[in-house]
């Protein structure tokens, strides 16, 4: 099947062409044809595609509906070089990946009416998020009409997993009931990704499967895996807690917001943009939410070295915490652009937690070269792994599965 794979963001739509089949298991067999991104939406939007050659313009593309009709037809068109693809009804299938599923949605799911309005019931949980999600979803059915079934991937479902004494705040019991304000999770679909090539490597089964996966990108989240499943994450009823992100705080006190409130004279919806704008690696460093610039700048700016030093530290207690909830695990593993392209990174993380049993191959973490990797030494009681992610192919799969009517794989 052809299948359209969409992120739909608030300025930008990324998306990719991929052929896959329920039947093909190694990632080799699956086809990606086309892949690119409309960014800054408005009268001079900016096209990227990358296939068999690269191509950039802009155009006049001022939201999600106008960049999807734009990138429909291109991919029809002579121009992409696609030829599996000669008209719009050769889109066979379109995946969306929907940021909040609430508890609704504990797999991935056909788009039916029915669950168009369920994602529309999530969206108070992720208000920045699924109303995009929705926009692209609707602008779909205008454009490819009943041809092209659609399948909704949620970030937040892998992590349904979760036991109450986890995903519950220890708040007045109530609000959970009345708000569902509870920890959901995200990047579910990037851990489930790399928990499962992992056992693919190991030749594990799902119940042998004890994981810690890192998503280190510009958002950046923890998931502890036992047997398989979640049983924890650090991101919680939004993408806000847990890890240092690139513009995201992660953890705090919450007595901080109101501080905050009084002494700077603004509201708290100011403060939450902060926390989710300002801070992380751009508001420690004043410099960059770039781990890259941080890294080049770390020997000359203090700051920059401080901003490293804080998001290598949070992610090491999070992996000795982990390593408690689960009791023991048997690797961790690196993912996202920082956790797939930066040894340093890597290696300041990994640098004291000797006593996990984590004994990290230098050799092999500095040479490590884009493909699924074991860069701990032979015997290291606690594994390390790089597996870049491929959030694109699982949501082109479950595609394929969802429309198949195939029970959902764990
Ligand atoms: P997202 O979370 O938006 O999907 P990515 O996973 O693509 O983002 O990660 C993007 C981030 O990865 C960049 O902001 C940058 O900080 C980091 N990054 C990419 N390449 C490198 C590198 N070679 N060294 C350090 N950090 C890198």
């Amino acid at each position: 099947m052809n299948v359209l794979v969409l992120n739909a963001g608030s300025s930008s739509l990324k998306f990719q062409l991929i052929v896959t089949d329920s039947d093909r298991i190694e990632r080799s067999t699956d086809v990606r044809l086309l892949r690119g991104e409309v960014e800054h939406f408005g009268p001079e939007a900016q096209i990227a595609i990358h296939g068999e050659s690269s191509r950039k313009f802009t155009a006049a593309l001022p939201d999600i509906p106008s960049a999807l009709d734009f990138v429909i037809r291109w991919i029809a068109s002579d121009q992409s070089g696609v030829a599996e693809v000669q008209s719009p009804s050769d889109i066979h299938a379109v995946g969306h990946r929907v940021v909040h599923g609430g508890e609704r949605f504990t797999e991935s799911a056909v788009i039916t009416d029915d669950v168009l309005q369920g994602i529309e019931d999530c969206a108070e949980l992720a208000p920045l998020h699924n109303p995009n999600n929705i926009a692209g979803i609707r602008a779909v059915r205008t454009l490819l009409g009943v041809t092209a079934p659609q399948v909704a991937v949620f970030d937040t479902s892998f992590h349904h997993t979760l036991p109450e004494h986890a995903y519950l705040y220890a708040i007045p019991y109530d609000l959970y009931p009345r708000h569902r304000i509870r920890r959901y999770g995200f990047h579910g679909t990037s851990h489930r990704y790399v928990s499962y090539r992992y056992r693919v490597l190991r030749g594990l089964t799902q119940e042998q499967t004890h994981v810690i996966t890192l998503h280190l990108g510009n958002g950046c989240s923890v998931a502890a895996i036992r047997n398989g499943h979640p049983i924890d994450t650090s991101m919680g009823m939004t993408p806000l807690e847990g890890l240092v992100m690139g513009t995201r705080s992660g953890d705090l006190d919450p007595a901080i917001i109101n501080f905050v409130c009084s002494k700077e004279n603004v509201s708290s919806r100011e403060v939450e943009t902060m926390l989710d704008t300002q801070s992380g690696l751009l508001g420690i460093s004043g410099v960059s939410s770039d781990m890259r610039v941080l890294l080049e700048k770390r020997a000359t700016n203090p700051r920059a070295a401080l901003a490293v030093e804080i998001f290598c530290y949070r992610v090491r207690k999070y992996i000795g915490a982990y390593l408690a909830a689960m009791g023991g695990a048997d690797a961790v593993v690196f993912t996202g652009g920082i956790g797939e392209n930066s040894a340093e990174i890597r290696s300041q993380i990994c640098s004291g937690i000797e006593w996990t049993g984590l004994s990290l191959d230098n050799t092999k973490n500095e040479t490590f070269s884009g493909t699924e990797t074991l860069i701990s030494l032979e015997g290291s009681r606690l594994a390390a792994y790089v597996i870049p992610t491929d959030e694109e192919l699982l949501i082109a799969r479950d595609t394929v599965r969802c429309i198949l009517g195939e029970p959902h794989p764990s």
